[in-house]
């Protein structure tokens, strides 16, 4: 219970981070400074006035000096970091895996959030976290290296092939190189099995809404629809249901 409690205290924090990852990271800007400041006034934001979620519920949304309107979107992505830290603590108890989970969980709610305002996946973070995902499992043993690598070249390769056929047939990029390399990040997180459930499930939900909105008329056919939100969410599957389920799968769907 203790320590579900300081994950998720640890996830609002990095939550906290993310947000300035989020906002700077795309336009190269530092991450430590300046310090965080109002959008609107410019004024300096004391650390009182930063503390994730309770300070935003405390000045009701609004800049301390000049009261203009403060996105939910910070104490949203605060909140649900700090809810995917304490579901990793839950999962997978106070060890290097959960750590490790948590981290792969805090990339993918920056790039879901920076894919959604700006159609890009950064490589300062896709990149990265390909080697980090391969060092964590040497490290924790959890997926074996074999397995990681596999998921690394399957990552990378099945998007690339999209990738080439998409632009073949469409004349168009269907995919986003952007794509390629969180499909490899995952890849080397996950092993090359749980990311090819974490991509079937991607794909599902993105065809799923892709459906909705072009059948409710919100979207064209020709709208771009960023793929990385949903491939960080069948990521985020597979970190947590990947291993059961692929164990279901090759025992015959739970048959004798
Ligand atoms: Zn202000």
């Amino acid at each position: 219970m203790i320590v579900i409690a300081a994950f998720v205290v640890a996830g609002l924090l990095i939550g906290s981070f993310l947000n300035v990852v989020i906002a700077r990271l795309p336009e190269g800007r530092s991450l430590v400074r300046p310090g965080s400041a109002c959008p609107g006034c410019g004024a300096a934001i004391a650390w009182h006035d930063n503390v994730p979620v309770i300070s935003f519920l405390a000045l009701r949304g609004r800049c301390r000096a000049c009261a203009m309107l403060i996105s939910w979107r910070y104490p949203l992505v605060e909140a649900v970091t700090g809810a995917l830290f304490g579901a990793a603590a839950l999962a997978f108890g106070p060890t290097l895996d959960a750590a490790v989970a948590s981290a792969l969980l805090a990339a993918l709610v920056a790039i879901t959030l920076i894919d959604l305002e700006r159609q890009i996946i950064p490589d300062a973070i896709s990149l990265p976290g390909i080697l980090a995902g391969l060092l964590a499992n040497l490290a924790t043993g959890r997926v074996s290296w074999l397995d990681s690598v596999l998921g690394i070249v399957v990552g990378g390769g099945v998007f690339l092939a999209i990738a080439v056929v998409g632009s073949w047939l469409a004349g168009q990029d269907a995919m986003g190189g952007g794509d390629i390399k969180l499909a490899a990040m995952l890849g080397a997180f996950l092993g090359w099995k749980v990311l090819l459930l974490s991509l079937f499930v991607s794909a599902i939900g993105g065809g799923i809404l892709a459906a909705l909105l072009m059948g409710s008329g919100l979207r064209g056919r020709k709208d771009p629809l960023p793929f990385g939100p949903f491939l960080a969410a069948g990521g985020a599957v597979g970190l947590f249901w990947g291993e059961r389920m692929v164990r279901w799968y090759l025992s015959g769907f739970g048959g004798s």
